[in-house]
């Protein structure tokens, strides 16, 4: 049967046809001077997204094999790594941290609200041991965003590195690797970036280079150096998933179009309208400082969440995410990432107001939908 999906959730994301037919051409192989202007140009497209000069890898897997990466060669298992943990995915890289025995230390942090920078400032200060922070910029199991640059003008001045999950802000948030004076930066190709699932891409600065050096990491596949050495001479130090790389680079050249500030411009846009029509439908936010790539909100009371996502896909083939962990059945999380734009976004949200309303939830039909409206006429001008 033929029907309609709208992916609105987190992570995976729609992904533009054109990309999809370029991903349908014939599979070449990696070992030629085409794949290497390839790899070459993906790569400096990706410095130009992430506002860096150091080299940004390709690797084959999904966003957690990035960060894992960036992990496990960076960090110096003599000392500690300082783990803020906001939510799901701040708890993944502290049982990463755990997996390859690199001892850490956990900074919990309420969920749905950000880091406190002031707050790593006094673990560091308290524990010289720790030799790394691990942050997640836009924390995308709440819905909640850190202030990364706030946090790097801790780190960079001391001889501690900062790795940023940068999964669902690479290409769609504010962010400046080097202009920030961040050592690490992971991305994944399903979140921002309309690209299937499939790659992570890392940028390693030059003080997360120098402190792998001291170590020999207890990693295989995922030795980020081996990665550096070969994209060196335009190469990957395994067979690269380079279907997906075809897809990369047209979807990178086309945010090279568009703008990288153009971009963070209407993913901002999306959010606030999205947040506005969730207020006028009696939703409340889920995140006390909300990131403009997820917006989560509490469902309603008397709501059966299940129902409702359910409903959304089977009634207007619309996918939207639920909560995750003690979460779950509590929040709905939306997408405003990559290739999501008014219409798209303006459709969940009616689709929304036609579920909640079967579902018993007391509303004004269409009020949620003007709401966004205004919202986008204020910022259209
Ligand atoms: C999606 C996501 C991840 C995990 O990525 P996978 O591709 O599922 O491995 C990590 N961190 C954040 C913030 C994410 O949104």
């Amino acid at each position: 049967m033929i029907r309609k999906v709208r992916l609105m959730t987190p992570g995976p994301t729609e992904v533009p046809a054109e990309i999809l037919l370029e991903m349908a051409q014939p599979v070449d192989h990696h070992r030629t001077a085409q794949y290497q202007a390839l790899l070459s140009e993906v790569t400096e497209l990706l410095q130009d997204v992430l506002f860096t000069k150091s080299p940004v890898l390709s690797i084959t897997g999904s966003g957690t094999a990035g960060m894992e990466g960036a992990i496990v060669t960076c960090c110096n298992p003599a000392r500690k790594v300082l783990c803020c943990r906001g939510g799901k995915f701040g708890e993944r890289w502290a049982e990463v941290c755990e997996a390859f025995g690199i001892a850490h230390v956990d900074y919990d942090i309420e969920w749905g609200h950000g880091a406190d920078p002031g707050a790593i400032a006094r673990h560091l200060d308290d524990d010289p041991e720790i030799g790394a922070v691990v942050v997640v910029h836009s924390e995308t199991s709440t819905g909640a965003i850190s202030d990364v640059e706030a946090i790097a003008r801790i780190t960079r001045d001391r001889d501690v590195l900062l790795l940023v999950d940068a999964i669902t802000s690479g290409g769609c948030l504010p962010l400046k690797m080097d202009a920030w004076g961040i050592d690490a930066v992971g991305v994944g190709s399903q979140k921002a970036l309309m690209l299937p699932p499939g790659l992570a891409f890392v940028a390693v600065g030059e003080r997360a280079w120098k402190a792998a050096e001291a170590f020999t990491p207890s990693a295989y596949y995922l030795d980020l150096k081996a990665y550096r050495k070969s994209l060196a001479k335009s190469d990957a130090p395994y067979t690269p998933a380079n279907t997906l790389m075809r897809g990369a680079l047209m979807a990178l050249r086309h945010i090279k179009e568009v703008g990288i500030e153009a971009i963070w411009a209407r993913t901002a846009m999306l959010a606030a309208a999205t947040r506005a029509a969730c207020e006028a439908l009696g939703l409340k936010p889920y995140a006390a400082s909300p990131s403009d790539s997820v917006t989560a909100v509490w469902v309603p009371d008397g709501v059966d969440e299940a129902a409702l996502r359910k409903q959304m896909r089977s009634d207007f083939g619309i996918q939207i995410a639920g909560g995750q962990g003690d979460l779950k059945g509590r929040i709905i999380r939306f997408s405003h990432m990559g290739y999501t734009d008014v219409i798209d976004t303006a459709g969940a949200i009616a689709a929304l107001e036609l579920v909640l309303h079967k579902l018993g939830h007391t509303l004004t039909l269409g009020a949620g939908l003007a709401a966004f409206q205004q919202e986008i006429a204020i910022r259209r001008g």
